[in-house]
């Protein structure tokens, strides 16, 4: 059985990128010296997959950024404002990522948004009525070329034209049925550009497809793939698609002239389902995503086998084993970690080691007539993997769990009767001003950790260390005027993370980390066993931030989803089951910062939305039903005086508003800068009752935003949102940003606040 790889990761083993990226940016280095690093690792990953025996390997599935944005900037979709900057193509690249303010001018980024269920985020392409489609140009053949270089006959990856035209924001009237055309046109031409190049396979990607589909959507997607497919020539056209089924495309889909059909069988519940009642065509090829692009266990061979005896069953003539996506999603190897041992690790598998996997249980399953395979050494290996308990368990936490009551999840008094306590308790100016809780990890603060880490200075040491930037600031906070002020989170590498390592049941990695968005990486912690709290984790940071000012500083903790959603979860319980026990731990923690004195406390919930099904039928019933009551119930015992906020960064919640809502939290802050305000409007519609602070401006860009840009951005909101409900704050934390424009953009924010309290 031949092996596929959808694409793999690509910052670099060593996050490699990153760090040429970013000396890049600081003008440390030149373009040519950041090509050449790119170059380097685009060659580390493909002498992996060859070596790992990997069939079809795919190319341009490297990025600088972003895939999208590589594919916005191929089809020479470049919105005005970036072009007329005047720069290089790469910086103006850049500039689509990032915004850019300098000499030649002074832009905002394009959008950001997550990538399906993932914590990866995409640049959202911008279409106007005039956008000309056209290919402009050639990383898609360069990268290819540079494989067969290496050896490599590549399958070039694309994002494939109906996922791009849906997930593109139309500023104009037209939508993306007027666009057909001329993005088949340019689709058409790269497969005839493949064909002369005598390339093999072209993979497009397309996980638009395992969501809800309308009649419209599914006329334009079968439309715009019978004219693409005839230009392919001799070119294999792989649709590949991901994070789901395909049960509304199914028989369009594979009734269209595709040579192969990748199929999740992981996170695509209907997916064996649908093969199974509908067949499979005896002219294609079946990718069979089976080994996981998401999660970080061992396959279970046993049962992946099953399923492809299964398919076998159901007629399916060829079969390509696969990853279930693309392996963005997981870190590189488990050899880049020193410390966990064995006992841990024979139960992962990073990318590079999913490669042996693919490996492995294609070969097995050479014979799986007769059940040969059950005699092999890599067989019985794994299937040794599964056997007895692996993952570790507290019958106290299970019992906490199993006792909670229906009233736990509820928080009293109701919230109206809260909002006039605490207004006449804390007092504040309208529009108070805050900000989300980190202040920027300064060299020193990254330097110092490390230290800490090595041993090389002492705990008491480190403290010390960290108390000096919180008492530093809080006066930097106190100078500016801010009204409710935060502790920074300096002792916090990730706000997951940090919590991982203070919670039992979690295991940490050295070197794991995931690509959250551009050079940003994230290294989800692993969740083993039972989850709780041996003690307070964040009270004594809290409290000393308190002692250092008379004004109020929210306590800040991650919620129980957004912990979850971040760290690779066990796949022995349910993740409801999961993320109940992180509850109760968090719980915990939110009344011992109460019972020391701090009375706001802020539970981030970056990640709710993430997990959000891609499917509307599934919402509730497989996520929101657990994941708000799971909100509710860290918080419900605090009393009516305690003012609980919580924080999300993104502002696509427009049709799950009564769910934010119930979450029950007194405020909630949240991005809105990168967006339109839409949002607002279905607040307004909704009867939203918790306080809003939708963000001013954006901190994904080291931009400073003037005062009159966020006086504005406030007077719109007005229009919208109550007066005594609106308060003024960044749109995410401010921990990846540098000191001086932060301090800048701050002193704009409160100006802003301040003219506004003064005109009404
Ligand atoms: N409190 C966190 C911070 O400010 C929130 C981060 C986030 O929303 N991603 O860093
Ligand atoms: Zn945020």
């Amino acid at each position: 059985m031949k092996t596929s790889v959808i694409g793999f990761p690509r910052v670099g083993k060593n996050r490699e990128l990153k760090f040429a990226t970013e000396k890049y940016f600081k003008g440390e280095i030149g373009e040519a010296e950041l090509f050449s690093q790119a170059a380097q690792i685009r060659k580390y990953n493909l002498s992996k997959e060859k070596e790992a025996g990997i069939d079809l390997i795919s190319s341009n599935d490297f990025s600088f950024y972003d895939g999208v944005l590589d594919t916005a900037f191929l089809l020479n979709i470049i919105p005005a404002r970036y072009k007329e900057l005047g720069l290089s193509p790469l910086d103006t690249y850049f500039a689509m990522a990032r915004g850019y303010q300098g000499d030649k001018g002074n832009v905002k980024a394009l959008a950001m948004k997550k990538w399906f269920n993932t914590n990866y985020h995409y640049l959202v392409t911008e279409i106007d009525d005039d956008t000309d489609v056209s290919i402009a140009g050639n990383k898609i053949f360069d990268e290819y070329d540079e494989a067969l270089a290496a050896g490599v006959e590549a399958k070039p990856v694309i994002v494939g034209p109906f996922t791009f035209l849906k997930l593109a924001r139309y500023t104009g009237e037209k939508s993306a049925a007027d666009f057909e055309k001329s993005f088949t046109d340019a689709y058409a031409a790269l497969l005839k550009k493949a064909d002369e190049k005598s390339i093999k396979w072209f993979q497009f990607d397309e996980p638009y497809l395992v969501k809800d589909l309308t009649d419209a959507d599914k006329k334009l997607f079968v439309s715009i793939y019978e004219s693409i497919l005839s230009a392919k020539g001799s070119v294999k056209v792989l649709a590949q698609t991901y994070f789901g089924d395909v049960r509304d495309v199914y028989s369009e889909l594979t009734a269209l002239g595709f040579d192969g059909i990748g199929l999740d069988f992981i996170e695509g519940r209907k997916t064996l389902e649908l093969v199974k009642a509908n067949g499979f065509p005896e002219d294609k090829i079946l990718f069979a995503g089976l080994v996981n692009g998401k999660n970080i266990w061992r396959n279970n061979y046993l049962k992946t086998l099953d399923v492809l005896k299964e398919i076998k069953a159901a007629g399916v003539k060829e079969v390509v084993l696969s990853t279930s996506c693309s392996l963005l999603h997981v870190p590189y190897t488990l050899e880049s970690e020193t410390k966990l041992t064995h006992e841990y690790t024979d139960h992962f598998a990073f990318a590079e080691e999913k490669l042996a996997e693919l490996k492995e249980i294609a070969s097995l399953a050479e014979s799986l007539d007769g059940d040969a395979y059950t005699a092999q050494d890599s067989f019985k290996k794994n299937s040794g993997l599964f056997t007895g308990r692996v993952n570790s368990f507290d019958e106290n936490v299970q019992d906490r769990v199993k006792n909670i009551k229906e009233s736990d999840y509820t928080r009293l008094p109701a919230f109206d009767e809260r909002e006039k306590i605490q207004k006449k308790a804390f007092a504040l100016p309208i529009f108070p001003t805050t900000t989300i809780g980190s202040f920027p990890q300064t060299a020193d603060v990254k330097n110092e950790r490390k230290l800490f880490r090595k041993g090389e200075i002492s705990g008491e040491e480190y403290k010390t260390f960290i108390k000096k930037k919180i008492a530093g600031c809080i006066a930097l906070q106190e100078e500016i005027c801010l009204d409710v002020l935060v502790h920074g989170e300096y002792e916090r590498n990730d706000m997951v993370e940090y919590f991982g390592e203070n919670l039992e049941g979690y295991l940490f990695t050295e070197k794991a980390w995931v690509q959250s968005y551009g050079t940003r990486c994230v290294k989800p912690p692993i969740i083993w066993g039972d989850v709780s709290r041996k003690k307070p984790i964040t009270v004594e940071w809290s409290v000393y931030a308190k002692s250092c000012t008379d004004k109020p500083v929210k306590g800040m903790l991650t919620g129980p989803v957004t912990i979850l959603n971040w760290s690779f979860p066990r796949e022995d319980i349910s993740i409801k089951e999961s993320t109940l026990q992180i509850a109760l731990a968090i719980r915990d923690e939110v009344l011992d910062l109460e019972a020391n004195g701090i009375n706001i406390i802020q539970i981030d919930e970056a990640a709710l939305r993430e997990k959000l099904p891609l499917r509307k039928s599934d919402w509730y019933s497989e996520y929101l039903d657990w994941a708000i009551p799971a909100f509710r119930l860290v918080q419900s015992g605090v009393k009516p005086e305690t003012q609980i906020h919580t924080h999300m960064c993104y502002s696509e919640f427009t049709d799950i508003i009564p769910a934010i809502d119930a979450m029950d939290a007194d405020v909630i802050t949240f991005e809105a800068s990168r967006s339109d305000l839409l949002i607002l409007d279905s607040l307004k519609e909704n009867d939203f009752k918790t306080e809003v602070g939708p963000g001013v401006y954006d901190i994904h860009s080291p931009r400073v935003p003037s005062v009159d840009e966020i006086y504005n951005a406030l007077e719109l909101m007005r229009n919208k949102l109550d007066d005594h409900k609106l308060w003024v704050n960044p749109d995410c934390g401010l921990k990846t940003r540098g000191e001086t424009e932060t301090k800048a953009s701050l002193i704009n924010l409160v100006e802003a606040a301040r003219k506004l309290r003064e005109s009404v």
